[in-house]
């Protein structure tokens, strides 16, 4: 199946291709012909699977005859997956004289009301709150509206936008096409879908439950109070591309930042206190693999779109199963594998249990070789010692490719074989000793001293 095929017009097709795309996603090939002729549409969709351009591209189709005014507005609940979605659409259009922008807050309103009024779109990218106060100051007309997008809408509804989204449904005209775009389907999302949709289709392609496939799964477990020594055990013994680590809470995303770069990783953070700027200069020190571990919290696991990221860590089990699959969502995008590794404490086995049950599969229990479990702190010599160790690579010793190579397990350290009674899942027996690298292909790695071993 190819772009064309599924009707796409030739300004559309040549944005396409001037990306790099060669063939639809599986959501791109089912929903761009639901979409084209107009009709409402639910999607359960997982970031990674290409929904963006799913719902951009014929609506960007839509938008290339017609009135120059605001016709298209897809709301979405942080500021990061706003710009990726700006960003998106700009590319998908580059040949096309449609006009896209996008308004989310936490940064200065003027300069969003001067691209409302003195340039103005056709297509509208917004997070909700920042949406109604540009409306309230009658910067923005919403009664042209003809599509309405609602991207990522459970974390819309999560993050306490309901009212917000309702609010916004009332100003747009009821003669509309209305596209939702959600991983699950909370019951006040369902309330919100039955007022926003007209007798929808629905589109489900994967069981929202469960994770790309391509990603390999273990859980660690691990005492609490050892919990950052493992961490930066792992750091300095796999090869990585990009890891980012998940916490809890933005108190512990900031406590473990701290704690990593005393030990000596480049780090930076992303969650919701965290202003514009820092949070836009995070993503792109990352990016650019200035810097190679990335601590986040579960809002900022939405939108983080960054393709080279080879691990996931959840420092912290995440509490929603959902949340777990979305956080291990942002690595195996695409075509590309990744790893997602666990830390589970004994107070947070029935929350790993559950996440297992959620997804219907049972996750391999893994151990670090050589790493004392039994120890009651990092002895405060050996900490000063890694500290001062100098490393084999760093993402800024690579700047051509944003590569690092890390001490990985070490040939004097016996196998990270997994530890007695481990399951797992997937076509290999995953982090059996680092085989699993085998089979993978990661862009610009070939530079790379390989025989990685993994955990
Ligand atoms: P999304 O699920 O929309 O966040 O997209 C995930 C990633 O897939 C983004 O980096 C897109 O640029 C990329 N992508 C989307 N569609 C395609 C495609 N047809 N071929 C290759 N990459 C794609």
């Amino acid at each position: 199946m190819s772009f064309a095929a599924l009707g796409l017009p030739e300004p559309i097709l040549r944005s396409v291709r001037a990306v790099g795309y060669q063939t639809p996603t599986p959501i791109q090939s089912r929903a761009i012909p639901m979409i084209l002729p107009g009709r409402d549409l639910v999607a359960a969709a997982q970031t990674g699977s290409g929904k963006t351009a799913a719902f951009l591209l014929p609506i960007l189709t839509r938008l290339l005859d017609g009135p120059r005014r605001l016709r298209a507005l897809v709301l979405v609940p942080t500021r990061e997956l706003a710009a990726q979605v700006e960003e998106s659409a700009r590319n998908y259009s580059r040949h096309t004289n449609v006009r896209v922008g996008a308004v989310y807050g936490g940064v200065p309103i003027p300069p969003q009301e001067r691209m409302l009024r003195h340039q103005g779109v056709e297509l509208l990218v917004a997070t909700p709150g920042r949406l109604l106060d540009l409306q309230g100051r009658q910067s923005v007309a919403l009664e042209e509206v003809e599509v309405l997008v609602l991207d990522e809408a459970d974390r819309m509804v999560d993050m306490g936008f309901a009212p917000d989204l309702r609010r916004i449904l009332a100003l747009l005209p009821e003669r509309r096409q209305t596209l939702l775009f959600s991983a699950t389907m909370p019951g006040e999302l369902n309330r919100v879908a039955s007022e926003a949709l007209r007798s929808p289709q629905r589109l489900e392609l994967a069981p929202p439950t469960r994770p790309a496939a391509s990603i390999t799964q273990a859980f660690y477990p691990v005492p609490r109070h050892l919990k950052t020594d493992l961490l930066d055990e792992m750091l300095r013994r796999i090869e990585r591309d990009g890891v980012i680590v998940f916490t809890r809470t933005k108190h512990g995303a900031d406590r473990l930042a701290r704690q990593l770069e005393r030990r000596g990783h480049d780090v930076v953070v992303l969650h919701g206190d965290r202003s514009q700027g820092q949070r836009e200069r995070a993503l792109r020190d990352f990016k650019k693999g200035r810097v190679d571990v990335l601590v986040a919290t579960d809002i900022a696991s939405r939108g983080i779109d960054v393709d080279d990221v080879s691990h996931v860590v959840n420092y912290d089990v995440p509490r929603a199963p959902e949340d777990y699959v979305h956080r291990i969502g942002r690595t195996g995008r695409m075509d590309a594998t990744g790893d997602a590794l666990t830390l589970v404490s004994p107070e947070e086995r029935k929350e790993a249990e559950a996440i297992e049950r959620f997804m219907g599969l049972r996750v391999a229990r893994q151990q670090v070789p050589d790493f004392d479990y039994h120890r009651t702190a990092a002895p405060a010599a050996d900490r000063e010692t890694r500290e001062r160790r100098p490393r084999e690579g760093g993402r800024g010793a690579a700047p051509t490719t944003g590569r690092v190579t890390v001490r990985r397990w070490g040939a004097d350290a016996p196998s990270a074989h997994s530890s007695g009674g481990t399951q797992s899942h997937g076509p290999s027996a995953p982090h059996a000793s680092g085989e699993g690298a085998g089979g993978r292909r990661r862009r610009g790695s070939s530079d790379a001293p390989r025989s990685r071993r993994r955990m």
